[in-house]
């Protein structure tokens, strides 16, 4: 019976499944090179030089865990891995880099099962399942250390040899490519996720070792603070994944903001987000720093919220979505999206609670409340899970977590309804405040944490790397809503405000513009970035700024 059993060196093994890696796992590392370089010529040698590169490289990847024991382990999760990947920037248009694995790290399971569906078994059944079999059927040749040692150095020695013949002669060529399309870098796969996850795991780590940097030690309540008859109550309502293009106050030809444009908001239409992701975008807001200097994996430091604590206001947050990211840290926080049993927790539970917050009796003199709402707006990609079923106006919508289940109208018309029923929950919002007027000077401030894509240029969801990001998913919408008492209170006059609303925001102005409204003193604060500055009467005097944005 001997005869029948054959068996391979690892090493081959490991080629096979490099071979098989740049080959089947890198259709759209593919298709972008060829579609940028059909034009140029020798591109069926510049092709078949960038195989060699990319099996090679793949090969050397492989070949410190080419030991009999190693290499089965290592393949069935690279080939399961690579399975999941292929269908995730298939179904969806992401790639795979550094934020997008931070988000995956960050993302609860709840989050993630959302993203399971038919279409990843199919993936898993069509790219995984036959290359593992054989991964486990092939029997790997014994050979004694020291040989095994001799022959792992000799394909190391030509697999470096061909990756640096095709790279040496094409450098030109590729350094023109990657820069033409940067995104083509984050498709080649394993490679893509193999290095987003350990600099992200690395991130992660360093980000949230030791206590944070204070800032703002020097904040206090300026005048104008402290002459009020009434507390104020501040609502940043932190919207999830509302893109600006989507909302009717914005243009959008479909009525999505019935109730806000009957609430006399003020509308913002030029906003861009911090980021393309939650992880990113959320953290960023909160900071000092704008979207230029922001570092997610910088030494973490205080926040917006603990300036305003250390004024002496009261700060709050509400969770309906899947966690702060961090931005909460040092906060009252109450995490409310796992209470409702098995059923989603839609956004209004926010306005029960605020109601409930206002409600309770206060310890102490009546203080300021700044109280962050984190909604879970219209998450997808099962945006029909979002909102109730008498929200569901656009019609048919699609009722499927698997995008390939619906027409590009379907997943738009339950997108548009979550967009909805958001106006919905805002307009509430700003009733209940507009009903505390006995007790309370109350306002809000809308703002969403990124966009979103609904299959233009064939992507969906977010998450881009902000180079490539199409201004759907960095465009995003604000309103701002504030009592007469508020008004009053801090000097803010409405058609000022509208004056000014229509030039181009960012994110960059919250930290600023609601230290500024809320009157809060200290060097940190940048008049230039409050975008309330040109709509109050009563100057607020500042200190001057020592402490420019230090990076
Ligand atoms: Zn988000």
């Amino acid at each position: 019976m001997q005869r029948f059993r054959f068996s391979l060196a690892t090493e081959w093994v490991a080629l096979a499944a490099a071979l098989y890696f740049a080959a089947v796992c890198n259709a759209r590392f593919w298709s972008t090179l060829l579609a940028a370089q059909r034009d140029a010529p020798g591109t069926p040698l510049f092709a078949a030089g960038t195989f060699v590169l990319l099996t090679a490289l793949h090969l050397l990847l492989l070949l410190p865990w080419s030991s009999r024991y190693t290499l089965r382990p290592v393949l069935t999760l690279l080939l399961v891995a690579n399975a999941a990947v292929i269908h995730f920037t298939g179904a969806y248009g992401v790639v795979i880099d550094t934020s997008m694995m931070r988000n995956v790290l960050q993302t609860d399971t709840r989050e993630a099962g959302e993203l399971v569906g038919a279409g990843l078994f199919g993936a898993l059944a069509l790219y995984a399942l036959l290359p593992v079999a054989a991964v486990w059927l092939v029997r790997f040749e014994k050979r004694p250390p020291l040989r095994a040692l001799r022959r792992k150095a000799l394909v190391a020695v030509v697999a470096l040899a061909l990756v640096a013949l095709p790279a040496g002669v094409y450098f030109g060529r590729y350094v023109s490519f990657f820069r033409a399309h940067r995104e083509a870098r984050y498709l080649v796969t394993p490679a893509n996720y193999l290095v987003a996850t350990t600099r992200a795991a690395l991130g992660t780590r360093r980000a949230v070792q030791g206590p944070r940097r204070p800032i703002g030690e020097d904040a206090t309540r300026g005048a104008a603070a402290a002459a009020r008859t009434k507390p104020a109550v501040f609502v940043l309502a932190l919207g999830e994944t509302a893109r600006a293009a989507n909302f009717s106050l914005n243009g959008y030809a479909r009525e999505t903001n019935p109730r806000l444009r009957q609430a006399g908001v003020v509308n913002f239409p030029s906003v861009t987000a911090c980021g393309t992701a939650t992880a990113e975008s959320v953290p960023c807001l909160f900071s000092r720093f704008g979207r230029s200097a922001f570092d997610a994996d910088a030494p973490r430091e205080e926040s917006l919220l603990d300036v305003l604590q250390r004024a002496g206001v009261r700060v709050a947050w509400f969770d309906n979505n899947t966690g702060c990211k961090g931005a909460c840290d040092g906060v009252e926080t109450r995490q409310l999206d796992r209470s409702c049993g098995s059923a989603d927790c839609y956004d209004e539970l926010l306005v029960d609670e605020t109601r409930r917050l206002l409600g309770e009796p206060q310890e102490g003199p009546p203080r300021d409340v700044f109280l962050v709402l984190h909604m879970k707006g219209s998450h997808g990609p099962a945006y029909y899970r979002r909102y109730p079923p008498e929200f569901e106006r656009f019609v048919p919508a699609c009722t499927s977590p698997q995008f390939a289940d619906c027409t590009d109208e379907q997943i738009r018309n339950a997108y548009d309804n979550s967009i909805l029923y958001t106006d919905h929950v805002l307009a509430r919002l700003i009733e209940l405040l507009a009903g505390l007027g006995e007790r309370y000077d109350g306002a809000l401030l809308y703002v969403s944490d990124h966009g979103e894509s609904l299959g233009e240029n064939g992507l969906y969801l977010h998450g881009l790397p902000w180079s490539v990001a199409p201004s759907f998913q960095k465009q995003v919408p604000m309103v701002f809503w504030a009592s007469p008492g508020f008004e009053a209170a801090f000097g803010l006059e409405r058609d000022r405000l509208h004056a000014v609303a229509g030039r181009d925001h960012s994110h960059d102005h919250v930290f600023h513009s609601v230290l500024g409204l809320l009157d809060v003193h200290t060097a940190l604060y940048d008049p230039a970035l409050d975008l309330f500055a040109p709509a109050r009467t009563t100057a607020v005097a500042t200190s001057p700024r020592q402490d420019a944005v230090p990076r």
